[in-house]
């Protein structure tokens, strides 16, 4: 039998108590939709690692929902990164998504190495593989990662790498065309993969934060898509109707393509998602 498709969402750690209230309202709407997890990420340079963890286990405890800790390699040594993982365990974390993170200047800047720690995200899996209890996530990349210069296959031998460390899923960068998810798929299984390839999805409902975030993440975005996304950018309610037509339209592909699991990057805010949902006619 097929595997059930998953759905989860994820959340970033909110700054003050204005975005503490609009996390858990976000929350409250998403926890009815019975997410399989919800994950957290970890602020550039490390900035966020105390309230990934607390915000984090909090989520863990007040719903009981799978949480998935994000964690960077970005200023650590490799001693931090064991005391990190540590922390995330004595909180009841047991999944992460190990990346290495960009340099301060974004992903496509130059690496500036912490001495005694690591320089790519496989040694984060490997060291989380080595102390155990975790399971691993990685970051996928279906427009290419913004610093592999095009080299698509470099992609692939670094999940490949990864897979072979320990980890066990990985959940991708957002993207627009299901045919760049399948690609990246197809690549990976002709070598032997059997890595789930985690859909990341975008709901859009900025167009500058759409073009600041495609920038920073490498994702490319189809004229036909940018344009119709221009053509109403003044328009707040119309971008965000737009954002949820266009991002229901690939989950629909990607089902059909038989995705094993659609990741909805939330925003912190729960209404683009939830009318996704209710156009896919996701019960559970
Ligand atoms: C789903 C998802 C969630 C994310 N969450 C966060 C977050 O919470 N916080 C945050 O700061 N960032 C986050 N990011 C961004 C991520 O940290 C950056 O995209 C970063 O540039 C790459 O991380 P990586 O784990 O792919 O790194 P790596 O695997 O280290 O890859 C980086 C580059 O180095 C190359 N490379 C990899 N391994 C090797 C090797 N052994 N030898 C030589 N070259 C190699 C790769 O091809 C790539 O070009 C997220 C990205 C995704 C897709």
């Amino acid at each position: 039998m097929a595997k059930r498709t998953s759905y989860s969402f994820e959340f970033f750690p909110p700054k003050d108590a204005e975005g503490e209230a609009r996390l858990w309202a976000a929350m409250t709407g998403l926890e009815a939709l019975h997410p399989d997890f919800i994950s957290v990420t970890y602020g550039a340079g490390g900035s966020t690692r105390d309230r990934t963890i607390a915000i984090t286990s909090h989520i863990t405890e007040r719903t009981k929902i799978p949480t998935v800790a994000h964690l960077t390699c970005v200023g650590s040594t490799k001693t931090e990164l064991i005391e990190i993982l540590g922390k995330y365990r004595e909180a009841g974390i047991t999944s992460i998504l190990a990346l290495r993170g960009d340099p301060v200047g974004g992903p496509s800047a130059p690496w500036s190495t912490t001495p005694g720690g690591f320089d790519h995200a496989d040694q984060l899996v490997e060291l989380a593989s080595e102390l155990g209890g975790f399971s691993i996530g990685v970051a996928a990349f279906p427009d290419g990662h913004p610093a592999s210069g095009g080299d698509f296959e470099k992609d692939i031998d670094v999940l490949i790498k990864k897979e072979s460390l320990g980890a066990t899923f990985a959940t991708t960068q957002f993207f627009f065309e299901v045919d760049r998810w399948r690609k990246l798929v197809d690549r990976l299984s002709a070598r032997g993969s059997t890595l789930p390839i985690i859909a990341g999805i975008l709901p859009v409902t900025n167009v500058k934060q759409l073009s600041r975030m495609s920038e920073l993440g490498g994702t490319a975005i189809p004229d036909s898509i940018m344009k119709r996304f221009l053509a109403v950018e003044d328009d707040s309610e119309a971008v965000r109707a737009l954002g949820v037509e266009i991002a229901t339209d690939l989950c629909q592909k990607l089902l059909a393509e038989g995705v094993p699991g659609i990741h909805f990057y939330t925003m912190n805010s729960s209404t683009a998602t939830r009318e996704i949902y209710e156009n896919l006619g996701v019960s559970r």
